[in-house]
């Protein structure tokens, strides 16, 4: 479910034309859909609330300032994976006791301001960052609220590179080894230790991959409590996948999530535990289109190119994962507007940068729009400058109003980044 349709033949974003959009911010650029967002969340958390859940919206998925106002402004707490996620969290207005940092790696430096800030939990990953939790709070007099991630060794996901509940995958402490620490946590020091969580992969379709792990997982919290342990929490992670396909065999919307839910109360029935999610695609990949325009088509004796004004830097999902995003094209094809097969490329200087092979769509020409669909979600959070090319503005609508809520990157800032080194 999304808001973005044709009106007058024109794709629109709710109210507002992406020829308009186009003429007026430039090409590439991304646009969300506010009610897209609103309608997403709304969705989720309502269905999860019931189960006396808390839901951490993944910063990670998108992390534009516009977006998490507008999801703060429902209540949203945030999962955070870095310092710059927490800042970007707390100036969109979500507050300290609603953020949770999750991730392998958090510096010392990074612990020591989530500390400082006095954010809702610190998701510890290993071991040593226990140590280092409890160590660095306790310097500063605190406490802070933690809870142990499990790797569940049940891996999930729509691709390799987005599992990571696998054994393999470096995500959380091992299964055999959640009671020690666990026991252990409860008697630093610095860490007040409130349950456990766990996330095992992103662009999961298949539940029953989430019932498997979501139950393991419940047997690890049944023996601790058996052990006299007190375990309020348990944060069960993110990654309910979206359909990038029109004719994907997954639905999505209220009956996705409600499916979901209806399984976290069956493989959570009985324990009197506080719940938290940490959804980021299911919230934002539909809410969010790249609106690019045709440079150049490139006839070869065998394939047609079609040369697209956006590159693997502004949107790298297909080169990084072979992820599917449908194409429209903003002028509304006839029905039985002529139609060819091309593989759509950017300017990139990378084979890599390829969108699609192959694809079937009704015939472009140079200048035309086209956007790549459900690209809301790890898009604009992954692009970077490669090739000297400015980050692409986002663009939020909100009923018949649109805010530029990142401009396009000059070339004097982007070159005012580097520095000349002192002997030139
Ligand atoms: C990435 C991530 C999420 C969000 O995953 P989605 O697939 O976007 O829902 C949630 N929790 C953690 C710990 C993550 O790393």
């Amino acid at each position: 479910m999304h808001h973005f349709d044709y009106l007058d033949g024109v794709l629109h974003a709710e109210g507002v034309s992406l020829e308009k959009i186009a003429a007026e911010v430039g090409t590439p650029t991304y646009v969300y859909s506010s009610a897209t967002l609103e309608r997403h969340f709304t969705v989720f958390s309502e269905a999860l609330k019931p189960l006396n859940a808390h839901v951490f919206y993944a910063v990670k998925a998108n992390g534009n300032l516009g977006v998490l106002m507008t999801l703060a402004r429902l209540g949203a707490g945030a999962d955070t994976v870095s310092e710059g996620e927490i800042r970007k969290a707390l100036a969109a207005g979500i507050p300290a006791s609603k953020i949770v940092f999750s991730g392998v790696g958090k510096t010392p430096a990074e612990l020591a301001f989530a500390v400082d800030a006095g954010i809702y939990q610190v998701n510890v990953e290993s071991e040593g960052e226990l140590e280092a939790l409890s160590a660095i709070a306790a310097a500063k007099g605190k406490r802070q609220a933690a809870v142990l991630r499990v790797n569940p060794e049940v891996g999930a996901g729509g691709h390799a590179k987005i599992t990571t509940g696998d054994a393999a995958n470096k995500f959380g402490v091992s299964f055999a080894e959640a009671e020690r620490l666990y026991a252990k946590a409860a008697n630093m020091p610095g860490v007040s230790i409130m349950g456990l969580a766990t996330h095992i992969g992103s662009q999961v379709t298949e539940f029953s991959a989430y019932r498997e792990a979501f139950l393991k997982i419940r047997g690890v919290v049944e023996n601790l409590q058996k052990q006299g342990h007190k375990v309020e929490r348990l944060d069960l992670g993110g990654g309910v996948g979206v359909p990038y396909e029109m004719s994907y065999p997954y639905s999505h919307g209220p009956d996705t999530v409600h499916a979901y839910a209806d399984m976290v109360k069956e493989v959570t029935a009985g324990l009197d535990i506080e719940l938290g999610f940490e959804p980021g695609r299911v919230i934002a990949g539909n809410a969010g289109i790249l609106l690019t325009r045709v440079l150049y088509t490139n006839q070869r004796a065998d394939r047609t190119f079609l040369v697209v004004d956006a590159g693997m830097n502004d949107l790298v999902r297909p080169a990084m994962y072979e992820a599917y995003h449908e194409i429209w094209p903003v002028k509304q094809p006839a029905a039985d507007a002529p139609r060819a097969t091309y593989d759509v490329v950017g300017p990139i200087c990378e084979s890599g940068d390829t969108f699609t092979t192959g694809r079937d769509l009704p015939v472009l020409k140079q200048g035309d729009l086209i956007v790549f669909k459900t690209a809301g979600a790890y898009g604009a959070t992954m692009s970077s400058t490669y090739n000297q090319r400015p980050l692409v503005p986002e663009v939020l609508v909100k009923g018949p109003d649109y805010a530029v809520t990142r401009p396009r990157q000059t070339y004097e800032e982007l070159i005012g980044l580097d520095r000349k080194p002192g002997w030139f």
